[in-house]
């Protein structure tokens, strides 16, 4: 049998990510995947800089950049006014904005390159087993009876991760039983087009942007949500509608012996500051940098405390929306003094959603 030197579980952003960041340093991966076909959801839709900037040497920014729409600033409503004004554009960065693009383009340009240096993703194959032997990882897919060998394994297999279930690793954590909606819909609604709003209620928050020609995305853990858009606001046809949970959780170890864990993977959390995603190709940036560095033993070092930090500020923004939560109550109520706390934390607020609020050195 002949041993693979490194293989990638899952071909999500994150799994994609590594083999291109992997690739771009002389390194040919194995990847697999258990979908026939790329998932055409269009989930994240929010590309911060952080990741434009680890992208920029692949190529993947440039053609993210032709495809996607810049947005320049995020609205806080109150009442019908605008109580704060979080301008990206002031960041003196080399893209001030965050770029709206749908997940299933993310993927598929990632896939596109990773093609073109010679890469497939391996389809249909499931995990269903790993474990450690001395010195290399066997691993089996379902319904098939034969193990691979790989020195190395990195499991980008999602949330629900057969590498992480498969190892018994815990993913401990909190889960939220409020329930989450979201729609893609078409909107006529009299607000910028090219900037992200969030609407303070009374009950909660909603956040409202544009995805593409005249479909808006609309989340929130209000009922009825669509009731408080804007006076003036039309819908039209519904593109995808979904409810949710949401749990915030972390693996322990992002290694276990010789293998290692990214993206959703690793770490669960609420869409708030649109980080999954963004993490995720973080993960897979300092992996593969690691990785061809000789340095591996010093993964998990480098990505829990970043992980923990930002699911902490993840948590608190979640905690503040929330429609009963003690701190979003006191919050919404007191919206006079909105603007202020808003501004007190404006550079806090625009750093962790451009995903700048901690460093990358490896
Ligand atoms: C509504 C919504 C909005 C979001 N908005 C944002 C946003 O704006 N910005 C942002 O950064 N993040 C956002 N996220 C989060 C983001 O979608 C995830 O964090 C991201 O998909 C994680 O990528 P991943 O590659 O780690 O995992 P996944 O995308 O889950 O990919 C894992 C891959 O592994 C495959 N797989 C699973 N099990 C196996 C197996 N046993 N064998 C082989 N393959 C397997 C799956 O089919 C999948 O292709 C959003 C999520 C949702 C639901």
């Amino acid at each position: 049998m002949n041993m693979k030197e490194i293989t990638i579980a899952g071909a999500g952003p994150t799994g994609l990510a590594t083999a291109l960041f992997l690739k771009e340093n002389g390194v040919e991966p194995y990847i697999f995947e258990k979908r026939l076909e790329r998932s055409r959801l269009s989930k994240a839709f929010g590309v911060n800089p952080r990741t434009l900037t680890l992208l920029k040497g692949t190529g993947a920014t440039n053609r993210f950049l032709e495809n996607g729409r810049k947005m320049y600033a995020l609205n806080v409503w109150r009442n019908g006014k605008i109580v704060v004004k979080n301008d990206f554009s002031t960041k003196d960065i080399e893209f001030p904005f965050m770029l709206v693009q749908s997940q299933e383009d993310s993927e598929r340009i990632l896939e596109e390159l990773i093609n073109e240096r010679g890469i497939s993703v391996d389809r249909g194959k499931e995990l269903d087993k790993v474990e450690q032997e001395n010195e290399q990882v066997l691993f089996g897919f379902k319904d098939n009876t034969q193990f691979i060998s790989t020195k190395y394994l990195f499991g980008a297999d999602g949330a629900g991760s057969a590498t992480r279930k498969s190892l018994n690793l815990s993913f401990d954590g909190v889960v939220m039983n409020d329930p989450w909606n979201l729609y893609d819909l078409e909107l006529d609604i009299p607000i910028n087009e090219d900037e992200g709003h969030v609407f303070l209620l009374d009950k909660g928050a909603i956040f409202v942007v544009r995805l593409y020609d005249n479909i808006w995305r609309v989340i929130g853990s209000v009922a009825h949500m669509l009731d408080y858009l804007p006076k003036g606001t039309t819908t039209g046809k519904i593109v995808w509608e979904s409810d949710f949970g949401i749990s915030h959780r972390v693996i322990k170890q992002f290694r276990h012996q010789n293998i290692f864990f990214g993206g959703d993977a690793a770490h669960i959390h609420s869409g708030l500051g649109a980080r999954g995603m963004n993490l995720g190709i973080e993960d897979a940036y300092v992996f593969s940098q690691l990785f061809v560095g000789n340095r591996l033993n010093e993964y998990h070092n480098m990505r829990k405390p970043v992980v923990d930090k930002v699911m902490d500020s993840i948590a608190m923004m979640t905690d503040v929306v929330r429609g009963h939560s003690f701190r979003g109550k006191m919050l919404r109520h007191m919206s006079p003094v909105v603007p202020l706390v808003f501004r007190f934390a404006e550079d806090y607020a625009k750093d962790f959603v451009l995903g700048l609020d901690h460093e990358i050195k490896v």
